[in-house]
């Protein structure tokens, strides 16, 4: 048989996908299991996004589309991040994906050459690594553990702009901590950022809408207007929306970046879907009551996992703002022995299967994120479920000796 590409052996299959499927399965053998492992919002959009997606259908042109976008999507974004204070930006400065996913896609292809270093912060979401690895990009990986919130400090991206990787990849708030940087923490990376002009920045701030206890979300355009220059935003309407099958991501940025993305779409796909985009403009322009009552939602769910894990000796879990993630550090049952089954937990991915096993709570291991002392909470579950989850995660620790 002849081989495949070198670059398909480097890409991995997720592992949060992995662990949901092994919960789906027990559930098929009649296990009770309650899943925090995969970042689905659970919500659908509201009745108008479905009516502009039929209005679209009964009226579709036969024809391809844009490769940028239909003019009214395009407006609709601009619209849309103007209310979050990126503005400046018009259409050109534009291009759209299928997710959030595939933008940062074709943005690695746009701006990394081959062995071309890519920095972000430790955790990261995961396809952050996949996709450095399948563009065959250098990764240089900054730690940022629990002692330090999870955030980057100005010290330590200074130091990794002084070596000029060509792109610094950002996410705030973040998947899978949850972390939220206040406007003087980004305005201290940005004064950092403003002195390594070799640098792409990429700010991939999909959650920028799950925001709590009113931090605010912030840009580093916020802070320093000049470097639009420098600086692409990626946004998408899976989480805020409710919409993650829809596929609609896109990101603002300097003009050069984004048609470079539309001239990779123009490759890839065309076009997203006439239906698709008439559903977007609809989320984006119609009644955002939905988006909003789900966000306040989420900081109630996010206090009651905080009070659980508060709860547990030995625990450290920073204390998150924003998306629907919580990331404690469960490292202080390393080493111990589960009693009820006698498995022995030697790392957070023992931790994840025993206590699905034992318990019958899906979580993700750190290490899919490179932060293997902890694991991820995803509480986008139906709220009925969130207490006796959390209850279980609470009873598993008291077993374990
Ligand atoms: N970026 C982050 C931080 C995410 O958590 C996700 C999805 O989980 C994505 C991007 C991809 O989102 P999309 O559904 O728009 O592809």
């Amino acid at each position: 048989m002849p081989q495949l590409a070198r670059r398909i052996g480097r890409a991995k299959p997720s592992a949060i996908m992995q662990i949901a499927e092994k919960a789906k399965r027990l559930k098929s053998e009649g296990r009770d299991i309650i899943s925090f492992s995969i970042g689905v919002p659970n919500f659908l959009p509201g009745e108008h996004v479905y009516e502009a997606a039929r209005q679209a259908l009964a009226h579709d042109s036969g024809q391809y589309g844009s490769n940028r976008g239909s003019d009214a999507m395009l407006d609709a974004f601009l619209e849309h991040i103007n209310k979050i204070g990126m503005t400046g930006y018009g259409r050109v400065n534009l291009a759209t994906g299928v997710g959030a996913k595939h933008v940062l896609y074709n943005l690695a292809e746009a701006l990394l050459d081959e062995g071309d270093t890519i920095a972000f912060p430790t955790p990261y979401w995961t396809s952050y690594l996949d996709i450095a690895e399948i563009v065959n990009a250098k990764v240089e990986l900054l730690p940022c553990g629990p002692a330090q919130d999870y955030k980057l400090t100005p010290a330590q991206l200074e130091e990794a702009l002084a070596k000029k990787p060509r792109v610094f990849l950002f996410n705030n708030p973040s998947n899978p901590t949850g972390m939220v940087y206040t406007k003087d923490e980004i305005g201290a990376l940005a004064d950092v950022i403003a002195k390594y002009p070799d640098t792409w920045v990429i700010t991939d701030d999909i959650y920028n809408r799950m925001v709590f206890d009113g931090v605010g979300y912030h840009n580093f355009v916020h802070a320093r207007p000049e470097l639009r220059d420098r600086v692409i935003f990626v946004d998408s309407l899976s989480k805020t929306y409710g919409m993650p099958g829809w596929r609609v991501g896109f990101m603002a940025g300097p003009e050069v970046v984004a048609q470079a993305v539309v001239t990779m779409n123009s490759n890839h796909i065309t076009n997203l879907p006439e239906i698709v985009q008439a559903a977007a403009v609809a989320a984006l322009s119609g009644p955002q009551d939905v988006p909003e009552a789900k966000c306040a939602e989420f900081q109630a769910k996010r206090d009651q996992v905080m009070d659980v894990m508060n709860s547990i000796p030995g625990v450290v879990c920073p204390r998150p703002q924003g998306a629907f993630y919580v990331f404690p550090d469960v490292s202080c049952a390393f080493g111990k022995t589960h009693g009820p089954t006698g498995k022995a937990i030697a790392n957070d991915v023992d931790f994840c299967s025993v206590l699905l096993e034992a318990k019958g709570v899906a979580c993700v291991p750190g290490s899919a994120f490179g932060e293997p002392r902890a694991m991820r909470i995803s509480y986008t579950c139906p709220t009925p479920q969130l207490e006796p989850g959390m209850q279980r995660i609470r009873e598993f620790f008291g077993e374990l000796s």
